[in-house]
């Protein structure tokens, strides 16, 4: 990645002389994020695939013997989950956790798994391989804090309603306390546009890859919220320089506990899979292999 001059380019320290970790010009360098043996932020492209939540055993083991089998990298599941409403499934908790851990020593696949507690860190990087700091925790400032200190991959997804100064100055209160593994997620923001769940901002991958040298993926499935946009989408990602995708899979979309109307099936997977490696090659990348 070169570093071009960027009129957008505002300095993420306004008034500060101390240079800020998360910038390309304090570190010119790509980060490159290893999560479990798979890197993320070099040349080849990660993909993140599962359900949005763990719901049972059999549904997350197929899910992800299947995700497998059509080459994904790593495996997304929920144990705790931010649900808007109270009374709608809260994930499994240490269950799902138990579950994650179980399938990724038959399938090899790391895990990426959310956290929303600063008291349930431990338990959470006791099982995952990368912690998830969803959107809506964003800007929860001593749960930055607490992730930076745990010595494992944090991905952090853009907050829905932050800009790229906000998304940046979040990663870093992570960097601050000495955690460098971080990846930038692009899911989606909130416009006036209702046709969407929410508004995929593709613009924010080149230009948060000017401006930080952290890796970037995207998230077409919260970007969207529709099932059928998802492939486009996520072939529009790799195509504007995006270093991976998570996607949610489940093995019964119509049935899902959580986001089921945005979830591909396991066969819709397997097909964008071969598409994708067709877009990461016109663009001289591939996608990584386990
Ligand atoms: C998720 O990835 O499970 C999730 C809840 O996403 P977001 O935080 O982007 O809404
Ligand atoms: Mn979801």
């Amino acid at each position: 990645m070169t570093m071009e001059t960027n009129p957008c380019d505002k300095p993420v320290n306004k008034g500060s002389s101390i240079p800020s970790r998360v910038s390309r010009k304090t570190k010119p360098e790509d980060t490159i994020v290893n999560i479990n043996g798979m890197k993320v932020g070099g040349s080849d492209i990660v993909v993140i695939a599962g359900p949005c939540a763990v719901e049972s055993r059999e549904q997350l083991f197929e899910t992800a013997r299947s995700v497998r089998t059509s080459g994904a990298n790593i495996l997304r599941g929920g144990a705790f989950k931010p649900r808007s409403s109270p009374y709608n499934f809260q994930g499994l908790g240490e269950d799902g956790l138990k579950l994650l851990s179980e399938i990724r020593e038959e399938t090899g696949l790391p895990i990426v798994t959310e956290v929303m507690d600063t008291r349930q860190v431990e338990l959470v990087a006791s099982y995952a391989d990368m912690i998830q700091i969803g959107s809506r925790n964003m800007q929860n400032y001593p749960l930055l804090k607490e992730v930076g200190l745990c010595r494992k991959p944090i991905l952090l997804k853009r907050g829905m309603m932050a800009t790229i100064e906000e998304f940046l100055l979040a990663a870093e209160y992570i960097l601050s306390q000495g955690n460098d593994q971080i990846v930038l997620c692009e899911r989606g923001i909130r416009t006036f546009e209702t046709s969407t769940r929410n508004t995929l901002d593709l613009s924010a991958v080149p230009m948060l890859k000017s401006r930080t040298h952290l890796p970037v993926i995207v998230d077409p499935s919260h970007g969207t919220g529709i099932r059928w946009m998802v492939p486009s989408m996520a072939r529009a990602a790799i195509a504007v320089g995006a270093d991976g995708l998570i996607m949610e899979v489940h093995y019964n979309p119509e049935e899902a506990l959580c986001d089921g109307y945005q979830s591909l099936s396991l066969r819709e997977f397997d097909q964008l899979m071969i598409s994708l490696n067709k877009i990461a090659v016109a663009v001289g990348r591939n996608i990584s292999k386990l």
